[in-house]
């Protein structure tokens, strides 16, 4: 890493790493980000009707995930496209915990929504394009839930840390940090999947540390190769987007997966996430003067 680049003149001391705070473990029930497991959360980008989220969630749930992911405030950059179900949404997803045990994570978009969808929701999204909304962090200082907070389209990562600060700065020190790709001149891909930033996280802030493959691809067949790198890195969970027919999908279907597309990402993550987490026990016992 750049040692001039080290947060030596920044002011995100509250989730920066130190030999005080190592690492946060943020739980959600008995979900554990941040331990030696990498936490999957799957679901649709959007909320479209409560048959799509509960068939995905019953699928997700039996492939491994642990989280449902799907947006019932949608931000889209064009003002005719679908914005999302809203509270009905939530409703929605609120059922398919439920029913299924999945814990629930959403975006919120305005500080004016926090309350209901703090409601509804396990774990509160900041979405990429909301990074730098100050008066949201403030408001989802006092929220009560972790927040996953996304890199922003063209945020480095100190900035991004910037606005972790803020959220821990304002009452709430349970953060994933998140990993969705930036902008930059490759049209190959959506965004350009910055691998390095995880490391770099890790070795900077306390905080674990989320990759979105996703909307980092665009295109739903780099998804899998792309988790299989953020598990190899040390990614503390993955955030992926699936779809019972995501050629119908209201949003984001080019790079949303189906069920058995799922299924065996999941099944191909098994080989890293165990050889990962025999890494880490093996560098443990190391440190420990156990080898
Ligand atoms: C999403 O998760 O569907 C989303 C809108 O993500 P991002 O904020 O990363 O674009
Ligand atoms: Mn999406």
């Amino acid at each position: 890493m750049n040692s001039r680049w080290n947060g030596q003149f920044s002011c995100y001391d509250l989730v920066a790493k130190s030999v005080r705070r190592p690492q946060t473990i943020v739980s959600v029930g008995d979900i554990a980000f941040g331990s030696d497991i990498c936490v999957v959360m799957a679901g649709p980008c959007a909320v479209e009707s409560e048959r799509q989220v509960l068939r995905t969630a019953e699928a997700v749930a039996r492939s491994g995930a642990r989280v449902l992911r799907g947006g019932a405030y949608k931000p889209r950059s064009s003002p005719y496209s679908f914005q999302g179900m809203g509270v009905e949404g939530l409703k929605i997803l609120a059922k398919a915990r439920s029913e299924t045990g999945l814990a629930i994570i959403t975006e919120v978009m305005s500080e004016t929504d926090v309350e209901v969808v703090a409601e509804y929701a396990d774990i509160m999204q900041v979405g990429t394009r909301s990074m730098e909304n100050y008066s949201l962090l403030e408001r989802l200082g006092t929220c009560g839930r972790p927040v996953l907070l996304k890199r922003g389209m063209t945020a480095s990562l100190e900035d991004l840390l910037r606005s972790a600060q803020c959220l821990a700065a304002n009452g709430n020190p349970e953060i994933l940090l998140c990993e969705r790709g930036i902008r930059t001149f490759e049209t190959a891909t959506r965004n350009t999947f910055d691998i390095a930033a995880v490391p770099v996280l890790k070795t900077v802030s306390h905080l674990p540390v989320v990759v979105d493959p996703s909307h980092a691809a665009g295109v739903r067949s780099l998804v899998p190769v792309l988790a299989r790198a953020a598990v190899v890195v040390g990614a503390d969970a993955l955030l992926v987007e699936v779809h019972p027919d995501p050629d119908k999908a209201m949003s984001d279907g080019e790079q949303s997966l189906d069920f058995e597309q799922f299924e065996s990402m999941m099944r191909d993550l098994d080989a890293y996430t165990s050889l990962r987490c025999e890494m880490e026990r093996q560098s443990a016992a190391l440190v420990g003067g156990r080898v």
